[in-house]
């Protein structure tokens, strides 16, 4: 019920605000605030975003709830406890902490990462797992801040990580938003688009897909593709050079370089397209045409029907084949799959 709910909510509000005093005070925490040091974020944007420092005690947050009238099951319920067989102990521990927000700013989650090294086997991440109120599909992490630029702008930027939205923000795109350890679904999609519909001035609405420049970036970047079909064609792609994140490059490079990640973004059609490509050898007639025979099927799936000849052309002056031959290889890809 609804009482529940708010129970809930008002635990993690104490869990955060125990994590981030943790955080602050802990001799402990000295490896978390030079993490947060190195990456290149101050206190300032650290108190913005609620970052805190999970202790490598084991209960004292647990203690610290119980002592401000939680029961074991909200504890246990909302993800901040588990039970073992001495009781319960803290879910999180010897980590950095990110609570993860609904649209409203209320916690519903936390993402903690590891910093020390003698817990190198441990996960980088661990996340909340699914609780009354929080379910992965449908949070982005960093919407309470963003989603004004996202309406205002008509343009959000999804980034793969906590970091890289604080990054993104400090840099001055603050319309970016993270998946919490899962991939990008339709039901983000959803809510991107929803808050993007509501602006009436007629311009385009931008997805940004910002993924990181190393493998498990590229493949995050064609399964958004796959997932926002729908839209593809306001839908773009930026990957930041030599295997860097966002919050990497704004490191190396500095708040200019993030801005013009994100302005330089190519459509995702074009992106599919040149990352299906780059599979084949395109200096044979045999890859050449194995490369057209690949990319026949994205520019079947362009629902726009005024973009499909732009494509067949384009895809035709990349691999030097004829256009009709293109459009063909097209149009037999359509009635595969159909
Ligand atoms: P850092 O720069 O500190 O290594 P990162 O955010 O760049 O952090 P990545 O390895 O690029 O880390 O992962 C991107 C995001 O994917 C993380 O922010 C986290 O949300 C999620 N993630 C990564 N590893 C895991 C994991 N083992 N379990 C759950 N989620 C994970
Ligand atoms: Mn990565
Ligand atoms: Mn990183
Ligand atoms: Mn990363």
């Amino acid at each position: 019920g609804l009482g529940k709910r708010s129970r809930l909510i008002e635990a993690h509000r104490v869990a955060e605000e125990f994590y981030a005093a943790a955080l602050v005070d802990r001799a402990e925490a000295r490896q978390g605030r030079d993490y947060l040091r190195e990456r290149g974020f101050n206190g300032v944007i650290a108190k913005q975003f609620g970052i805190g420092f999970a202790p490598r005690g084991g209960e004292d947050l647990t203690r610290h709830l119980r002592e401000k009238g939680f029961t074991e099951d909200e504890m246990v319920t909302g993800g901040l406890s588990g039970r073992g067989s001495r009781g319960l102990y803290d879910r999180f521990r010897g980590r950095l902490v990110w609570p993860i927000r609904d649209v409203t700013g209320d916690t519903v989650g936390f993402g903690a990462r590891r910093i020390f090294d003698d817990d190198r086997i441990a996960a980088k991440y661990l996340n909340t797992s699914e609780t009354p109120i929080y379910k992965k599909s449908q949070v982005l992490y960093g919407l309470d801040l963003a989603k004004k630029a996202i309406s205002g702008e008509r343009r959000a930027v999804v980034v793969e990580g906590y970091t890289d939205v604080m990054a993104a923000h400090l840099s001055g795109v603050e319309g970016a938003v993270a998946t919490c350890g899962t991939a990008f679904g339709v039901d983000h999609i959803k809510i991107l688009r929803r808050i993007m519909r509501d602006e009436v001035d007629g311009a385009p609405a931008r997805v940004i897909f910002t993924f990181d420049g190393d493998v498990p970036g590229q493949k995050a970047a064609m399964k958004a593709f796959g997932e926002d079909q729908r839209w593809a064609s306001q839908s773009f792609v930026a990957v930041a050079p030599d295997g860097m994140d966002p919050c990497d490059l704004r490191l190396a490079r500095g708040d200019e370089a993030v801005k013009a990640l994100v302005d330089d973004a190519v459509p995702m059609f074009e992106f599919a397209v040149r990352t299906t490509m780059k599979r084949f050898d395109l200096d044979t007639a045999e890859g050449r045409v194995q490369a057209m025979r690949a990319v026949a099927p994205i520019i079947n799936s362009i629902r726009d029907s005024s973009l499909r000849p732009e494509y067949i052309r384009t895809v035709s002056g990349m691999l030097g084949v004829e256009v009709e031959q293109v459009r063909n290889e097209v149009q037999r890809a359509g009635r595969i799959s159909a």
